[in-house]
This record gives structure tokens, sequence and C-alpha cells, in this order.
């Protein structure tokens, strides 16, 4: 194991979790030693508990197969064997929100895919190409719990992966409306093909939650840090509509924006095809090279070509043009359980890590 960091991955049998799984199986800086899920999993080996149910592509990783899963719930028993820990659960927001707390109280810091801290002042939510800085309110964070090492800190909601990076690299121009449509994989609810036969040949217009994520995640991620709390940005002003449709991963984007200052439609691609992320992120070892790419090509992105650019942790758009009411409208993709999840969550870790906030028991 050398000098890597111990983790859990909590809810490690679902769809997030075993994405996490996979990316974890041969970390530089992370090595797995605990997986954990219900009490229905809890005691099986990793194999039996998912055999009828993994739904990675690739097959299920060795090491991992004799693993006794562990109950989610045995908090101090998962603490002992980590340095910190990935939580993916489906739970309710209240209990989830109570058992992260209850690992960062037991020292052990939460890197969460769960929107139940997401709202909560002192909690960052990361994309650490654009609001890494945010991560200093784990300091003000630390004191509310009583903590010396233990804190929580979340990646946003997958919707919001796809609009926020490129309005972000546009941000001198300053974006006043967004109006975004999402197009969203029905692996954002955990589910295969086989398990949501209702999206075959359908596109279904509601998407529990994710519209109230979808507009207002944004605003604390273009938050500023002031007086221990992260102050939400108060524009731009974003309206959305979340829509499942029938691809297996990728969440991709119809986006409407209106600026104070309107810029040209090449100083659009331009900011978007010279954005760069900080040193300390694009060094990381998920970090995408290049984190936003243009196509010029009339159909790109597409889900299906263009998900996995950059391993699934970059941004695509293409389709930019004027528009009739708002000043530009273009489309844009990102990977849900990738950049959009687990990748997404791992990359946080790994920023963290390089601050010095992830360290070794
Ligand atoms: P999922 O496939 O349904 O997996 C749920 C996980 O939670 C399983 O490991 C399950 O264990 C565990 N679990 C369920 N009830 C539990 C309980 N009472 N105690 C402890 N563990 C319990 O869900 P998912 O799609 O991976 O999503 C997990 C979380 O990530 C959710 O909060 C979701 O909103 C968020 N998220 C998902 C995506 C995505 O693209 N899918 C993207 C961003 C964020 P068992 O197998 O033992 O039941």
């Amino acid at each position: 194991m050398g000098n890597k960091l111990k983790v859990g991955i909590i809810g490690a049998t679902g769809m997030v979790g075993q994405r996490f799984a996979c990316l974890l199986e041969n970390h530089p800086w992370f090595e797995v030693t605990v997986l954990a899920a219900s009490k229905n999993s809890s005691g099986m080996t990793y194999e039996e508990a998912v055999k009828d149910r993994w739904k990675m592509t690739t097959s299920l990783p060795e090491k991992y197969k004799d693993m006794v899963v562990k109950d989610a719930f045995e908090v101090e028993d998962i603490c002992n064997k980590v340095d910190f820990v990935f939580c993916a659960i489906s739970l309710n927001k209240k209990q989830t929100k109570l058992l992260e707390e209850e690992y960062a109280k037991h020292e052990t810091p939460v890197v969460s895919n769960n929107s139940a801290n997401r709202n909560v002042e002192d909690v960052p939510v990361l994309i650490p190409e654009i609001n890494g800085a945010h991560a200093q309110i784990i300091e003000s964070q630390k004191k509310r719990l009583g903590t010396k090492r233990g804190f929580i800190a979340v990646k946003p909601n997958c919707s919001i992966q796809s609009y926020v990076p490129p309005v972000n690299a546009l941000m001198e121009y300053e974006p006043q409306t967004i109006l975004a449509c999402t197009y969203q994989a029905i692996s954002g609810a955990g589910k295969t093909f086989n398990e949501c036969p209702e999206i075959l040949d359908n596109v279904i217009p509601f998407i529990d939650g994710e519209e109230e994520k979808s507009e207002n995640e944004p605003l604390k991620i273009w938050g500023k840090v002031e007086n221990n709390k992260i102050i939400n940005a108060q524009n731009p002003i974003i309206t959305t509509q979340c829509i499942r449709v029938p691809v297996t991963n990728g969440h991709l984007a119809a986006v409407f924006v209106n600026f104070k200052k309107k810029p040209s439609k090449e100083e659009i691609i331009k900011a978007w095809e010279s954005f760069k992320a900080p040193e300390i992120v694009l060094n990381l070892p998920s970090a995408p090279k290049q984190f936003l790419k243009y196509f010029t090509e009339d159909n790109r992105p597409q889900t299906n070509l263009d998900r996995d650019y950059e391993n699934g942790m970059g941004i695509t758009m293409g389709r930019l043009r004027e528009d009739k009411i708002f000043d530009y409208k273009f489309v844009c993709l990102s990977h849900n359980t990738l950049r959009g999840a687990a990748g997404g969550g791992v990359l946080s870790a790994e920023y963290l890590k390089a601050c010095g906030y992830l360290t070794a028991k």
C-alpha cells in the first residue's frame, strides 16, 4: 500500500459506488480498504453483493471480489480502517446528512456525491477547476463540528456539470440570465435499461428535485467565502427543465444565455479554448488536460460519441450561435457518472489532498 491514503466507499454496491471502485482500482494516491452499503449487502463478499447488478462495462476488479461489504452505519469500525471516505448512498436527506456528519465527527473526512449537505453554508461544493478556493471554508466547518481533521466536502449535482464550466469561462462578460434544458441519462437515476423499461421509446419530462438543484447549485459555486460562510452569488438567474432520455450515460444540455457585456462568437470560442485550470489542479492524477472542447461540426457533441472525452472528465460544447431572444445558444455535454459523480469526487479528493486537507491518520 506504500504511503497511499486508505479510503472507504460508502454506497459501494450502487451505480456511483461501482464507478468509484473502478476508478480507484489502480489509483496512485488512494487505496480502497473498506466497501460499505446497506444492511442487505453487509456480510456478503463484494462479488456476491453485486453479482446480479454489476453495471459497469468493464468487469468487476479482482482485488475487490473477496472483500466483505460492511454496514455503512458501523461508523466507528469503518473509521478505524480508513483515512477518509467517499459517500454515494440512496437514503433520505436527513439520514444522509446525519450519517455524513457522524463520519466527520469521527475525524474521517467525507467526499460526498449526495445532495444532503450541499446547502450547508460551510460545506464546499467543489469543481476544482472553478472554485477550488472554497476549500478554505473547511476550517470554519471543522470549528462548527468540533473536529480536528473531520469535514464534509461535496461535489455538485450531475445536471449542472455540462453548463456551469462553459458559462464560467465567460464570467468577464457578466452572464445575466441562463435557460438550460438538460437531457439526462438513466444512469443518473442509478439505472440500466434492464431496470428502467419505461424509458424505452420514451422521454420522461420529470426528474424529482433536479430543477431546483440545477438552478441553485451554480450560485453557490460562483459564491464568495465571507464571515465563515459561502455566500451565494445573485447572478446569473438560471431557469431549467430537466428531462430523462433513453441513453445509458451522459447528460447533454441546450443552453441559452444573455450577457451584460455581449461578447462576439469568436470571443466566446477563444475563452472556451483557452480556459486553463490552476496549475495545482492540472497536476492532479484525474484532471483532464483540456477541460473544455468546442466542436465546429453542426452535429456535435453527441452523447454517445463525446461523453468519454478526456476519460469522461472533460466538457464538450458545440452549436454556438446567436439567438432571437437570448444573446447566444449552444449545446454542451458531460459524463454524469464520471465528471458528474465518481470522477468528480475522486478529482475533488485529489485536490483536497494536494491542499493538505486529506492526510493519513
Ligand atoms: P444506487 O445505484 O441506488 O446505489 C445506492 C447505494 O446506497 C447502494 O450501495 C445501496 O446499498 C446504498 N444504500 C441504500 N440504502 C441504504 C441504507 N439504508 N444504508 C446504507 N446504504 C444504503 O444510487 P446511485 O445512483 O449510485 O446514487 C448514489 C448517490 O449519488 C445518490 O445520493 C445520488 O443522488 C448521487 N448521485 C448520483 C449520480 C448518478 O449519475 N447516478 C450523480 C451524482 C450524484 P445496497 O446495494 O446494499 O442497497
